[in-house]
């Protein structure tokens, strides 16, 4: 049976296929301008439908995440699945990163109450008006999104246009400069490129922290699991240890309660799963795609971030 189980809580999917690819060539990314070929078109297709046939037979409540090592949304079989999945009676929330390059209209054919768009802007990829003119269009088909950019020093103006620009309620996040691991690079921001970043984003501090999880309560592994394109399970993204398979073993195996392994946790990807920080009163079913509640206590959040925070 593939029900999660009694006292089981409800699931959250992060799913990343073969998937490494993007329309995209910035100058960091190792996916960047790699062309897919006819193979690895073949292997991603057949892993996502496998996916999203799990999760159509799946019987209670479920959110899934996709979280591609590239850019997804350019392929028609990610629309498709995010369409289809979104259509699904026990599909609470399907959200994706994307860098928005698309026109999102064909979103019109999902419910898009339950999708939610992560989408980051590539200032020297896009024009900022393009990108404004999807955001644009996400407004209109009623889509919960965030925008985001990476904080380099050198698209500080830019980022700051962008806000500008954009409608008020829509939020925005800046993610602090990282190395290849994932964490920021140290002493990379001044006390006042801090303060002018987090005039954008009011969390902006959380992410130049590295968060303390050591031993921690978190819930990624007991509500949530990282799934590989042939059903490798982990607890997040971010710690290696293969839990199961999710098309092999029995759900409940895979849901275990254990404190973090790690010494932090370095992306908002994971530590929203930390259950000190209590990221899910912050952002209630906006989550997945990092949009806070209106009135949320960012406040609240970012002092307890500081609690957790190294140093
Ligand atoms: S858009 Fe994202 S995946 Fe694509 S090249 Fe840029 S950073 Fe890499
Ligand atoms: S704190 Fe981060 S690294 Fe540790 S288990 Fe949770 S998500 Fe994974």
């Amino acid at each position: 049976m593939l029900t999660a189980g009694a006292g089981v809580p409800e699931l959250t999917l992060l799913y990343r296929g073969p998937l490494s690819s993007c329309n995209y060539s910035c100058g960091y990314c190792p996916f960047a301008k790699h062309a897919e070929s006819p193979a690895e078109a073949a292997a991603d297709t057949a892993a996502l439908e496998r996916f999203v046939a799990w999760v159509q037979a799946y019987p209670d409540p479920i959110s899934v995440f996709f979280t591609p090592w590239g850019e997804a949304l350019h392929r028609a079989r990610y629309r498709a699945a995010v369409i289809r999945l979104s259509r699904l009676p026990q599909v609470r929330r399907v959200a994706i990163q994307t860098n928005l390059a698309g026109s999102p209209d064909w979103l019109a054919e999902a419910r898009t109450d339950r999708v939610g768009i992560w989408a980051t802007y590539h200032p020297g990829e896009v024009k900022r008006e393009r990108f404004l003119a999807a955001c644009a269009r996400l407004d209109a088909l009623g889509v919960s999104y965030s925008v985001g950019v990476v904080g380099l020093r050198a698209h500080f103006a830019e980022i700051e246009a962008l806000r500008t620009e954009l409608p008020a309620a829509v939020p925005m996040w800046v993610n602090a400069f990282a190395t290849g691991g994932g964490a920021p690079v140290a002493g990379y921001y001044s006390a006042a490129e801090v303060a002018r970043l987090q005039a954008v984003d009011p969390l902006f501090e959380v992410g130049t922290r590295r968060i303390r999880s050591a031993g921690l309560a978190c819930d990624a592994g007991l509500r949530a699991l990282a799934i590989d394109g042939d059903g490798t399970a982990r607890r997040c993204h971010f710690v290696p240890r293969v839990v199961g398979n999710l098309y092999a073993d029995p759900l409940p195996d895979l849901l275990v309660d254990r404190p973090c392994p790690k010494p932090t946790c370095d992306c908002h990807l994971g530590y929203v799963w930390l259950r000190d920080l209590d990221a899910g009163e912050v952002y209630g079913s906006g989550l997945l795609e990092r949009v806070p509640r209106p009135g949320a206590d960012l406040t609240g959040y970012l002092d307890r971030a500081r609690q957790l925070a190294l140093g």
